[in-house]
């Protein structure tokens, strides 16, 4: 299973009121450079180590400490900020290791400031608020920001100042998980089978189906236990009502907290055990890929209002995030597809048809349990997904 992180960088023009304080920090960015970098080609044997090592010797040697330790070596402007100058460190221990390597150290390095942590904040896909130095003391000040959109669900690393020609420009790297369709595409071509998950909101938590790579059904799975779960945590949540009475005027901070726990405790239960039928099922029958319906919001916030708070639908939210791990640690894929439609269509003969109760008839009278056609949809919807990407064009 591939696992891992790519990063890439995202190139944005920054527009900053202050010029003048970009200069004098920039200025003072590659001064603070040059005097770690000073300081590291005498101490060769530090080069080995590795940033947050070196980062800690040259702190020792240019920063006062709380034990009353004097620094020897001051660094430029008396006292930097600690990200300014740990990015400066940083900066000068890599230009150090690479010169190493190559056995030759350049007279001046060429530094663009990197901003950690601590120099820049509110950075959003428009606008950063930077920490400026204007040659007294620092300011933050506010630049707006013009480029494509961050992607979502990416972690934002320390950018960097770079001119590029006239322009000024801010390098973001973002750091995003390698995507699972990718690797997904690939586990399509290799004939990977795929188990297709529906949840529901009766006694089944689920119905599961297998699929081989012609989309030919191999094996069915029904979890059931949701009539139990509703069950139980309904004579609790009556024990809770009944306790209101008795406690509500107590000054107590959570009055029923022992019914809440049992109530917690019977949600991670009964997750842990379908999530655990379902990655079961998934094994027996050699699953490369796990897909899981994904609703639009609209529907899946009404649909989980109805379908109350303890209620097996309303589990699924559990379920599916225990899935998530536990398909992860077996090194199976789990992919989230729109579901709409799949439960309209015929999964036998692909005509239109309408549920009765909990069958599902088409038109030419095919009758199938409705959540496992929708099972079966989901699962040949994704199928199909990857194959109409790997025609040839
Ligand atoms: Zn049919």
């Amino acid at each position: 299973m591939k696992t891992g992180y790519s990063i890439k960088t995202w190139k944005m023009r920054l527009f900053c009121p202050e010029k003048q304080m970009i200069k004098t920090t920039e200025a003072l960015y590659r001064e603070a450079v040059a005097f770690y970098y000073v300081l590291l080609k005498e101490r060769e044997e530090l080069c080995a180590e590795n940033l947050l090592t070196i980062q800690g010797h040259l702190e020792k040697l240019t920063v006062s400490g709380r034990d009353g330790r004097e620094p020897k070596y001051i660094p430029p402007g008396g006292k930097l900020p600690v990200y300014f100058r740990r990015s400066a460190m940083n900066k000068a221990a890599m230009a150090v290791k690479t010169a190493a390597s190559a056995e030759s150290f350049p007279e001046k390095i060429d530094a663009n400031i990197t901003f950690f942590k601590g120099m820049y904040k509110d950075l959003t896909d428009t606008s950063v608020v930077l920490k400026l130095w204007n040659g007294k003391k620092w300011i933050w000040v506010l630049c707006g920001l013009t480029g494509r959109p961050f992607p979502k669900e990416a972690a934002i690393l320390s950018p960097t100042l770079v001119h590029e020609e006239k322009w000024l420009m801010f390098h973001v790297p973002v750091k995003q998980e390698n995507s699972d369709a990718r690797a997904a595409k690939e586990r399509m071509q290799e004939g990977a089978r795929v188990c297709s998950v529906r949840f529901t909101n009766t006694d089944s938590f689920a119905v599961c189906t297998v699929l081989d790579e012609g989309s030919r059904q191999l094996a069915v799975k029904n979890c059931r236990g949701g009539n139990a779960y509703r069950h139980h945590c309904r004579a609790l949540l009556k024990k809770v009502e009944a306790s209101r009475a008795f406690t509500d005027k107590d000054n107590v901070s959570q009055p029923n907290r022992k019914y809440y726990m049992h109530l917690k405790h019977l949600n991670e239960h009964y997750a842990h055990q379908v999530s655990k039928e379902i990655m079961d099922f998934c094994k027996e029958n050699q699953t490369g890929i796990l897909v899981l319906p994904e609703y639009d919001e609209d529907f899946s916030r009404i649909s989980m209002y109805r379908s109350g708070n303890y209620s097996p639908l309303h589990l699924s939210i559990r379920i599916r995030n225990y899935l998530k791990y536990k398909a992860w640690a077996e090194g199976i894929l789990v992919l989230e597809l729109r579901a709409d439609g799949t439960e309209k269509q015929c999964s036998i003969c692909g005509a239109t048809g309408k549920k009765q109760g909990s069958v599902f008839i088409c038109q030419n009278g095919h009758q199938v349990n409705r959540f496992l056609n929708g099972a079966r949809n989901l699962g040949r919807k994704c199928q199909e997904s990857f194959r109409k990407n790997n025609k040839p064009s």
